[in-house]
């Protein structure tokens, strides 16, 4: 064997040199591509043999080509054959040929590399390229990203849907032309430069037509290799749905039902932070303790149906007297608390007075006509530095509403006035 010969053998590529069709050399690696048992059982076959009959007759098309004159010593381009091996094994080979002289006379040799493992790893990428697009084009959250000025670079299919635009009328522009208040905007980007990633960040959306929608972000910061912030990429999903029974709970949650104003709990919630508020820049505050008179009587002569009619005006009536900073909450049956910031006690006694002879005023009447009065109680405190907590200043009002009782009803009474 001549030096050029061993030098094919050594080659990773699989070699044959065919004349007429029939193999007149092959090296090592086409034996193994082949799966014959030896290099000698493949001397003296046709190679076409090894091409699938689907790709044979562009195989001998292409060998035919190279041995034209003026092709001459030109191999031809690389092509993908579907090759069966001894065993019947099917492979993808890609194959260039180019005419050569062997032993005096013409000749092709072919130059084989096994594409089969390429090709699966093409037709899986092909495969979760699909599965991508599909569940890309379908998934109910909007893709974007951005560069480092905000400009929207690519936005997903979903964006038809959340906002009602074509995804190339975002792509370009500015993602801040599409917040209603720019305070979210500056949030959330002040969230994104601090921690590299936000999730579930809340914000709104103004979409095409006009309306308003809550939205949920998740999102990370891009950077480029220098470690430089070049924008940033995430999803974002309408939540509008889940917002309207989120605000529905909170309205169930912090309102009483019968009366529709602020219940117990969140009129205890808010008397906490107007105290803090004034425990700590000493403004003053007052507080009102409201019980019905004698709201027994009503619903043993009316029934408990006009009772509860009643509790509905005698909150109106209260509201009637209030301020916009003012707040009203049912604190238990026909109990009700008033708060009223930045208000003094003389002013406080003044709306208590009020709402004392505003509710003396109701004319009330039940189905059957008849008509009727109620009258209330009402006990006043005032913040004091020198209380504790909160609760100093409800008991206070609470002693005061008993001592207005006491006296007779339908009267104002305070612990302050009397220099307790
Ligand atoms: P006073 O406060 O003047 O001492 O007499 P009162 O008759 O109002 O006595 P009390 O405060 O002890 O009774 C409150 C009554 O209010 C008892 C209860 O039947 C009635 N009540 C409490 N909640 C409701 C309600 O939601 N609807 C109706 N209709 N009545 C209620
Ligand atoms: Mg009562
Ligand atoms: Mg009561």
């Amino acid at each position: 064997m001549n030096h050029d010969l061993r030098l094919l053998h050594l080659l990773p590529a699989a070699v044959l040199v065919t004349q007429e069709g029939a193999i007149r050399f092959a090296n090592a690696a086409s034996m193994e591509l082949l799966e014959a048992p030896s290099i000698d059982s493949l001397i003296g076959r046709l190679s076409g043999d090894f091409v699938h009959p689907l790709d044979q007759v562009r195989s001998t098309n292409r060998i035919q080509q190279v041995a034209v004159p003026e092709q001459a010593g030109r191999p031809n381009k690389s092509s993908e054959f579907r090759i069966r091996t001894e065993r019947g094994n099917l492979r993808m080979v890609l194959i260039s040929s180019v005419a050569i002289e062997w032993d005096g006379a013409p000749a092709v040799l072919m130059c084989g590399m096994d594409m089969t493992h390429q090709s699966e790893i093409e037709a899986q990428l092909r495969e979760s390229e699909q599965n991508f697009r599909r569940l890309f084009d379908n998934m109910q959250d909007v893709y974007y990203r951005t560069d480092a000025q905000g400009i929207v670079q690519h936005v997903g299919p979903g964006v038809r849907r959340v906002l009602g635009y074509e995804p190339h009328e975002i792509e370009g522009r500015t993602a801040e032309s599409y917040y209603p208040q720019s305070k979210d905007r500056d949030a959330f980007k002040a969230a994104i430069m601090e921690h590299g990633e936000v999730s579930d960040f809340p914000g709104q959306m103004v979409r095409r037509d006009g309306t308003v929608i809550d939205i949920s972000i998740s999102s990370h910061a891009l950077y480029d290799h220098a470690g430089n912030f070049a924008g940033v990429e995430g999803i974002y999903r309408d939540v509008t749905q889940r917002k309207n029974l989120e605000r529905e709970l909170q309205r169930l949650a912090t309102t009483d039902m019968l009366t529709g104003i602020a219940n117990r709990r969140a009129f205890l919630e808010c008397a906490e932070s107007a105290y803090a508020h004034s425990r700590s820049n000493g403004e003053p505050l007052t507080l009102l303790m409201l019980d019905l008179d004698h709201f027994k009587t009503i619903n043993d002569r009316f029934g408990h149906l006009e009772g509860d009619r009643a509790l509905m005006a005698f909150a109106q009536a209260i509201k009637g007297q209030l301020r916009a900073s003012d707040a009203v909450g049912r604190l238990g049956g026909e109990e009700f608390g008033v708060l009223l910031p930045v208000t003094t006690l003389a002013e406080g006694l003044e709306v208590a007075t009020r709402m004392l002879h505003s509710i003396r005023a109701l004319e009330l009447m039940d189905d059957a006509g008849h008509s009727y009065r109620v009258t209330t109680s009402l006990g006043v405190s005032t913040f004091r530095q020198s209380d504790r907590s909160l609760r100093d200043m409800l008991d206070r009002a609470d002693q005061a509403l008993y001592l207005a009782k006491h006296r007779g009803r339908n009267q104002v009474a305070s612990l302050e006035t009397l220099g307790e």
